[in-house]
């Protein structure tokens, strides 16, 4: 391991929409490659919405497949663990925080910690992922908006002021290429912060209809969307922001984006409850 894998997180460039960068490599431990920057996108160990990206990785003459960009942290006392085995949040102190590129095959001799890489991502599938997660977020604030006189108490305001049914109820989500799928748990403690979850399941219709009709209006408008960030690594705040009709709505994100709702020819949802405690919305992208 390079000394410099302790120095500071990884700097990312992802939230620019960058595909390509030439890195060192710090690390190479088992199946994963760190290096000290990278343009890939790694799923989240805690919240795991979003895949992380695939593409390859050069040194030399060498070519390796990188199967998924997943986050690694080592401890201050050298501690190495990657993805879901890594016992602490992200951003926790006493951690350095990194992206790992966990590779599909053997990695080469060349690939050593020192050797310079270029670093390449597949941009089909991160353009997939960043329609699908930027429909996502704007199918759950139609979602919000389309639920919005069923609260008999204030839940408080989702990024565009409505009653954030999103933030009450949504228990996973779940981000492909040109679409995703959310749960909602519909239990007793929505019931009682002040959902009316009958007069929801009897119209629910209705509702779907005026959430299909929301994003048709929000895609014609073709508003800019973006990743902001505060700093960057792969630890700093990122958001994501799009300048809709009703107001710009800004959300806490770490995922990568759509540059503009002009890059969808449509987006619609649609609901299921199956199960009475459980709200499935299944968002479908379709790109321009
Ligand atoms: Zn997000």
């Amino acid at each position: 391991m390079h000394p410099d894998v302790l120095a500071r997180p990884t700097t990312v460039t992802f939230p620019t929409g960058a595909l390509r960068a030439d890195a060192r490599v710090l690390a190479v431990q088992g199946d994963v490659v760190v290096t000290d920057a990278t343009p890939f996108h790694p799923v989240d160990h805690t919240w795991p919405d979003q895949p992380g990206d695939s593409g390859t990785i050069v040194v030399g003459a060498d070519e390796v497949a990188v199967a998924e960009a997943v986050m690694a942290a080592i401890s201050d006392d050298g501690a190495f663990a990657v993805g879901t085995d890594i016992p602490v949040k992200r951003g926790a102190e006493g951690w350095t925080w990194l992206v790992a590129h966990r590779m599909d095959g053997e990695i080469p001799a060349s690939v050593v910690a020192g050797s310079t890489a270029a670093l390449e991502v597949d941009a089909d599938r991160r353009a997939g992922l960043s329609r699908g997660h930027t429909a996502c977020h704007l199918a759950s604030l139609a979602l919000d908006l389309a639920l919005a006189d069923l609260w008999r108490k204030d839940p408080g305001p989702d990024a565009l002021g409505n009653p954030d049914f999103e933030g009450r109820a949504n228990q996973t989500s779940f981000i492909h290429a040109d679409g995703a799928v959310d749960e909602y748990r519909l239990g007793k403690s929505l019931r009682k912060a002040g959902f009316d979850t009958e007069t929801f399941a009897a119209s629910m219709a209705e509702r779907e209809a005026a959430i299909n009709g929301t994003l048709a209006s929000w895609v014609s408008s073709g508003a800019p969307s973006r990743v902001v960030v505060d700093g960057p690594t792969i630890i700093d705040m990122r958001r994501w922001e799009c300048e809709l009709p009703e107001g710009t709505a800004s959300i806490p994100c770490g995922g990568t984006h759509a540059s503009s709702l002009a890059e969808f020819a449509s987006i619609t949802v649609s609901l299921d409850l199956s199960d009475p405690q459980l709200l499935v919305m299944t968002t479908t992208a379709v790109p321009a």
